[in-house]
């Protein structure tokens, strides 16, 4: 495969705009010097795969542009098939947030889609989930070691009993004492917990264990109105371990026996409510997966579902571009509202926005954070924007949203479940095992390479976008009936073959005490 057969496999570049000044070389482990495009352009040095070449002589100083944006100003004189490589781009600043444009191009709405659908599990509240899962919320940490026991037991023991129930989970973390419970962004974490509980995966069999003395009641964790189960470690009739884990047990039974009832139902694809993130991005990212999620996405909002994407350091160096898409001024000015926020947080902490990009990033390809918000926001599709989201809230409508979250692969993922997704759509370039107990995850990587190498971890490939051997629009009608399938558990994701999930991890801006 490392072998360069120019005769099967010609040297290809992608440029995406016509204004664009430097292309990505698409072949597989990249291109050495002297290989000659199809157009003459010749290289004069090795280019790896998804990196950039200058398809023409850029100035020092003068922008460089991707996607038809200034992704950066030569640090030096660039030539024609020189490697534009991360040490010769100086990053741009960030769009001014009092200067951006508010819904200034809100896109009309795109015709209904309809007749499309899913077999999924509804709730009494109107929500669809797409899995049948008890979970047990927690209130505070001392209770995981515990909880851990108590699921093992669980699903060993019970679970055999209920054949329509999917999964038990245990909503375990590092929040509930020790923290500055009152501190204004403490607000953050605690609905987190208390929308978690009812995402609509969870059928609304609420069931808490707690320990009794921290900060964070078990009572407090629970939405006012829900119907739930409380138990505290701490509770006086409890005599010894035995006693508390056979507690835990036949409350767990008692929801497990009316979870089992459920069955999955036709419903309209408008009671989707999906999530987007990317993890381990390169420069194919925005050329290949996220395009393909796009179309997607464009088809979900068409058939009246619910699609949030999110990672603010992943959006903020192309708010610009996001705020003239907003439906309304008031939408626009809460897009604007979450970017400050998290200016000022990042800043608290004596970070910035550059703090993004990771190794693997660079070694995809991507030179800097305005490179990668460019390629990410394509995600979103090319729909209004409908809604905002602060981190942890619930969704109070359809259409197009963005959540506003961090970036963190587990973080976002967290977030997103307490705004009440039900299935998660993951585009990756270098690669990731990522999961999520509560939710599918279908994992789409940016390369046909690493779909191959990772054929039991990638579930779509949108590399072949790429190759040419499939469209942006077949992609994206490809992976909108994958979702479908997904949620309607025909199809099962890799990560729910093998099993493997990542924890949920709760977003603390406020102090630990
Ligand atoms: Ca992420």
């Amino acid at each position: 495969m490392s072998q360069l057969d120019p005769a099967k496999d010609p040297p290809r570049y992608i440029k995406l705009h016509e204004r664009d000044n430097v292309a990505i070389v698409v072949n597989d482990f990249g291109l050495p010097a002297g290989s000659t495009f199809a157009n003459g352009l010749s290289l004069r040095a090795y280019v790896p795969q998804g990196h950039k070449t200058a398809l023409v002589a850029i100035g020092e100083g003068e922008p460089i542009r991707r996607y038809g944006e200034i992704i950066g100003y030569a640090r030096a004189a660039i030539l024609p098939g020189d490697w534009v490589e991360e040490s010769l781009i100086d990053m741009p600043g960030a769009p001014d947030l009092a200067a951006v444009e508010i819904a200034t191009a809100t896109p009309a709405p795109a015709p209904a889609l309809e007749g499309y659908s899913f077999e999924g599990y509804r709730n009494r509240d109107g929500s669809v989930g797409t899995k049948n899962i008890l979970a047990i919320s927690t209130s505070v940490q001392c209770v995981k070691g515990t909880m851990e026991f108590a699921v093992k037991r669980i699903k060993a023991e019970l679970l055999p009993k209920y054949p329509h129930v999917d999964d038990v989970v245990a909503i375990t973390h590092a929040y509930g004492c020790g923290v500055a419970i009152t501190a204004p962004d403490a607000v953050v974490p605690i609905r987190t917990l208390q929308n978690l509980a009812t995402n609509p995966n969870f059928g609304g069999q609420v069931m808490v264990v707690g320990l009794g003395c921290e900060k964070l009641s078990a009572d407090r964790l629970v939405p006012e109105g829900v119907d739930k189960a409380v138990m505290r470690m701490q509770d006086d009739d409890l005599e010894g371990f035995g006693a508390i884990v056979e507690r835990i047990m036949s409350m767990a039974e008692a929801r497990l026996a009316v979870l089992d009832q459920r069955r999955r139902e036709t419903c309209p694809a408008a009671d989707l409510v999906i999530g987007l993130q990317c993890g381990g991005s390169d420069a194919f990212s925005g050329v290949t997966a996220n395009p393909a999620v796009g179309f997607a996405t464009d088809l979900l909002v068409r058939a009246g579902a619910t699609v949030m994407f999110s990672e603010v350091t992943e959006v903020r160096d192309a708010i610009n571009l996001l705020t003239r898409r907003a439906a309304t001024p008031e939408v626009g000015h809460e897009l604007v509202r979450e970017m400050e926020w998290y200016d000022a947080y990042l800043k608290r902490g004596g970070a910035d926005r550059s703090a993004n990009t990771t190794p693997g990033n660079k070694k995809g390809g991507l030179a800097n954070i305005v490179e990668k918000s460019l390629g990410s926001i394509v995600k979103s599709g090319s729909g209004a924007i409908s809604g905002v989201l602060a981190p942890g809230e619930k969704a109070r409508q359809k259409g197009l949203l963005f959540a506003a979250t961090p970036a963190s692969d587990f973080i976002c993922g967290t977030l997103q479940l307490a705004s009440g997704i039900t299935m998660q759509v993951f585009t990756t370039g270098r690669g990731t095992p990522y999961g999520l107990a509560a939710a599918p995850v279908i994992k789409v990587s940016t390369r046909s390479e690493l779909a191959r190498r990772w054929k039991d971890l990638i579930d779509f490939d949108a590399g072949r976008i790429a190759t040419g051997e499939q469209t942006i629009e077949e992609a994206g009608w490809e992976l909108f009936r994958l979702i479908l399938d997904v949620a309607s558990g025909r199809v099962q994701p890799w990560a729910d073959r093998w099993g493997i999930h990542n924890d949920l991890t709760l977003f603390n801006p406020a102090p630990v005490t």
